[in-house]
């Protein structure tokens, strides 16, 4: 399964005349068994993606020994009561979304001593149930996280309206970074990865078609 989605990463980029490098598989772990953990990680999978701080400790805590080239990704949204916890856990954040956690994660970086790259969440469909900044407040909140929080954001991320053409979505997504001299994009997940490629994806966030479907229906 994992080398089907690499070599389909791999297409969809050189389609888009990108090199395969310019593409980061995100294999999204969560909610997935010991047993395909470990059989993704045997075929050299490094990168890992988690939406829930407590469940990723517990599954990755033990193994990072073992695989000191491990890379945590969280994807999901972050409280500022789990920043400490977050912060010794990942290493990249791709759900900052508002001032609080800008500053709890900052600070928590240098209380470890530690660097992350971050992404900021954009809501692009305005979903009031998803998280996220809306596209304008994207200036303010950008010069915010690098100057007040002093983080480093390296690009945005969102999460298309399930009932929405996502390509929409991805096409904002690009446009806003551009705008904004931001030059990672996270979009793109099992049902549209190829797409969110197209349109300049740096990091695709792969779930259910690296490992197979998710246990239960939660995100
Ligand atoms: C679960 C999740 C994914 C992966 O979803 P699949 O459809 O299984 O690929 C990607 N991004 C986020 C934010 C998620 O929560």
């Amino acid at each position: 399964m994992i080398a089907g989605i690499q070599d389909r990463i791999h297409q969809a980029a050189r389609k888009a005349g990108r090199a395969a490098a310019s593409v980061t598989l995100i294999a999204v772990s969560k909610q997935q068994s010991d047993e395909r953990i470990d059989a993704v990680l045997a075929s050299g999978v490094r990168v890992f993606g988690e939406n829930r701080v407590r469940e990723a400790g517990q599954r990755w805590q033990h193994r990072r020994p073992t695989f000191p080239d491990l890379q945590l990704h969280l994807i999901g949204p972050l409280q500022s009561n789990k920043a400490k916890e977050a912060v010794s856990l990942f290493d990249v954040f791709h759900t900052i979304d508002r001032q609080k956690i800008a500053l709890a994660v900052a600070a928590e970086l240098q209380a470890q001593n530690k660097q992350a790259a971050c992404f900021i969440q954009v809501n692009t469909g305005e979903e009031p149930q998803k998280s996220g900044i809306a596209p304008y407040e994207l200036s303010d909140f950008l010069s915010f996280c690098r100057i007040e929080a002093k983080l480093s954001v390296c690009g945005l991320m969102c999460i298309p309206p399930a009932d929405e053409e996502p390509a929409l979505h991805f096409a904002l997504l690009r446009t806003l970074a551009d705008t904004h001299g931001l030059s990672q994009l996270s979009m793109g997940m099992s049902a549209d990865f190829e797409e969110a490629i197209a349109f300049g994806a740096t990091h695709v966030r792969i779930g259910s078609a690296v490992f197979g479907s998710r246990a239960s229906a939660v995100s």
